[in-house]
């Protein structure tokens, strides 16, 4: 019998999500999200580009502001009315040092018990789907940020900017990872779901053919059912959860 998901922590009260792209999360942790804002939880959003280079029709100079707005709307679907862009270039991110304070930055700014993020492994599937380097670059920053937010000597440049060191991250959630090991009950939080990656419009409308209702709802009920499999036979969203 395959191994069952453990439920999702449930003892915290305020999460930031780091992602590299608008609809990073959209594609995965949208539903689980909506639950937790909807318990009364704080979760703000964090990307590190504007997914400029993500419509093939769209010049980047045009796609930014326009993935931008639909970033922010299908946050809001799902609760979520802070979010907030880096201004690395789409397609490029270096992982190193400097994406690691800029990161500590803002998890010192937010003081969450949870980071949420995207696939950080080689691959999708631990074999051959080979993932994105700014999903692989971002993914390993945030990992890697949750202990360097409370490290006082690691970036002592943030705390004289009045960034004073956090060390309050319990866990790591990794969203889309080939191996999740936790998963959260999101039932009642799949229309919002498919609401929140609808708001992505330009971008879908690029990507497929299909409706984009019926893309997004196909997507959403697909993601959630297989992870239902390992999880009591409720529609769920799964993590590779990191705890500190
Ligand atoms: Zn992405």
């Amino acid at each position: 019998m395959t191994e069952q998901f453990e439920a999702m922590p449930s003892d915290w009260t305020r999460a930031l999500a780091i992602v590299a792209h608008p609809d990073d999360l959209e594609y995965g942790s949208a539903a689980a999200i909506s639950r937790w804002t909807s318990e009364g939880r704080e979760v703000f959003y964090l990307l590190v580009t504007r997914g400029e280079a993500g419509i093939d029709t769209v010049p980047p100079g045009q796609a930014a502001a326009l993935r931008e707005s639909e970033q922010r709307a299908g946050a809001a679907v799902v609760g979520v009315t802070s979010v907030d862009f880096l201004d690395h270039r789409d397609g490029v991110i270096e992982y190193g040092p400097a994406l690691r304070r800029e990161l500590t930055r803002e998890i010192r700014r937010r003081r969450p018990e949870l980071l949420i993020t995207l696939n950080h492994h080689d691959t999708w599937d631990g074999r051959t789907s080979w993932n994105t380097p700014d999903h692989r670059a971002v993914g390993r920053a945030v990992l890697d940020a949750a202990a360097d937010a409370g490290n006082r000597w690691i970036f002592p440049e943030l705390a004289a900017e009045g960034f004073t060191p956090w060390n309050g991250v319990r866990w790591v959630a990794v969203n889309g990872s080939p191996h999740p090991t936790h998963a959260v009950d999101v039932s009642d939080h799949l229309e919002r779901a498919v609401r929140s990656l609808l708001a992505h419009r330009t971008y879908i409308e690029a990507l497929t053919d299909r409706k984009p209702e019926e893309y997004c709802r196909a997507l959403v009920s697909q993601a959630t059912s297989e992870a239902s499999a390992r999880f009591g036979g409720r529609p769920a969203v799964c993590f590779e959860l990191f705890p500190r």
